[in-house]
């Protein structure tokens, strides 16, 4: 995949997350314009609802950017993604013959607030990785044998849209039940074991109604794009409610998304298989195409007043076992209807050595183990005040497509009762 150059110089530099070849869609506002569609490119934000008004760019009989979500974009369908990105990068390449014409219309970053760039419809978050799978079950469970289940279903459950923030949010400790091994009764109060999950978001972006299965084929091509996630878990609170349904409140106090929904055409080049099955899947989860990415990915942790953040995981998309298409394949199969702007979280992703992990509660070994940061502090969970910062990209020959950061600040609990 070439490089392409863009008359937007910043878009040029080989460590911008948004190069002409990445054009990420997102939602901004500033001091004079209401929130509204825009797209990244190097240091500047292009302002779609302005580009529409001026009749630069349409893509339908009524104005679909100037509202504070992609959603009605999404739901014209792929055809429509297609000529949109192709009208972009004529727009925004070196020597563009309406340059003039589209320049008054960027906005500095800087001077951008941004926004969840999709109205979530729902929420569902899988449990894809094997590392993390297997850690859980050493640390939880006393062995690192998978669930009888894992190698033939993408476990799942069904999360809350409600609970979806845009990167830069303060997420308040969340309040609530959990009860020590030894204690008799449990206790209310602040979690005191707050964590990460390091994971992809994927966006559907077409929906499939009530009572039609799809195949994974028709599933990769129903995702619009791809956002880093950050599914804020309590493990005091999730320890003690999650048998026998699942995770519930030590989930839904917070699950932050990076504000740039990085298209699945902008990352196509930089596709990976799924590694090999360890157990042959069920005919209905075949597929033909490759549905991971190869992006890199790190975690860091920064205190409350420290100069630098921490790098505390490093580790790669290409990790998971289960491709989003294949989750929204196996989440679609029994009949349930999916919807533009249904977020689908990979699940952790964890590396199979230590230092690729993605959740604290791994790189402690569930507290046991104290890690130290740059400033001399140690950790074994989040401290109140501690921002975590998610970033990632797929790195091109001389480019790379970034996502943008994915941060989080923890903030005290909210003083109950
Ligand atoms: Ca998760």
């Amino acid at each position: 995949m070439t490089r392409l150059t863009s008359w937007v110089e910043s878009a040029n530099s080989a460590d911008t997350d948004f190069p002409l070849n990445n054009l990420p869609y997102g939602v901004f506002s500033t001091n004079r314009l209401e929130a509204r569609c825009g797209v990244a490119i190097g240091d500047m934000v292009l302002d779609m609802a302005a580009l529409e008004e001026a009749g630069i760019v349409t893509i339908g009989d009524d104005p679909v950017f100037d509202v504070p979500y992609w959603n009605d974009v999404m739901e014209m369908g792929s055809d429509t993604w297609a000529s949109l990105r192709a009208r972009l990068i004529e727009l925004l390449i070196t020597d563009a013959p309406e340059q003039a014409k589209v320049a008054p219309h960027l906005v500095p970053l800087s001077e951008a607030e941004l926004h969840l760039p999709i109205a979530v419809s729902e929420y569902t978050d899988f449990y894809a990785g094997m590392q993390h799978a297997k850690n859980m079950g050493a640390i939880l469970r006393g062995s690192p044998d998978l669930p009888a289940n894992w190698l033939h279903i993408p476990v799942g459950y069904n999360g809350r849209a409600s609970s979806v923030v845009v990167s830069g949010t303060e997420i308040n400790r969340p309040n609530g039940q959990r009860k020590a091994p030894d204690a008799e009764m449990p206790s209310f109060g602040p979690s005191t074991r707050l964590d990460i999950e390091l994971e992809m978001g994927a966006i559907v972006g077409t929906g499939t109604p009530m009572g039609h299965p799809i195949t994974v084929d028709e599933a990769d091509a129903l995702i619009f794009g791809y956002v880093l996630l950050n599914d804020w878990s309590a493990r005091d609170i999730q320890g003690w409610e999650y048998q026998p349904l699942g995770p519930f409140q030590g989930k839904a106090f917070g699950t932050t998304i990076s504000p740039w929904i990085v298209t699945a055409a902008a990352l196509d080049p930089f596709r990976t298989p799924t590694p090999p099955r360890e157990k042959q899947l069920l005919p209905y989860l075949d597929s033909t195409v490759d549905g991971l990415y190869d992006i890199e990915l790190t975690v860091s942790m920064q205190p409350e007043g420290a100069v630098a953040a921490t790098t505390i995981t490093k580790t790669n998309y290409n990790r998971m076992y289960y491709s989003a298409a294949e989750q929204l394949c196996h989440h679609a199969v029994g009949g349930c209807g999916m919807n533009p702007g249904d977020l689908l979280g990979s699940g952790t992703i964890s590396g199979p050595v230590a230092g690729e992990y993605g959740s604290l509660m791994e790189i402690s070994w569930a507290g046991r183990d104290p890690f130290t940061l740059t400033t001399g502090e140690t950790r074994t969970f989040i401290e109140d005040g501690d921002t975590l910062t998610l970033s990632g990209h797929a790195q091109g020959d001389g480019f790379r497509i970034g996502f943008g950061d994915c941060a989080g600040k923890i903030v005290p609990a909210v003083e109950f009762p």
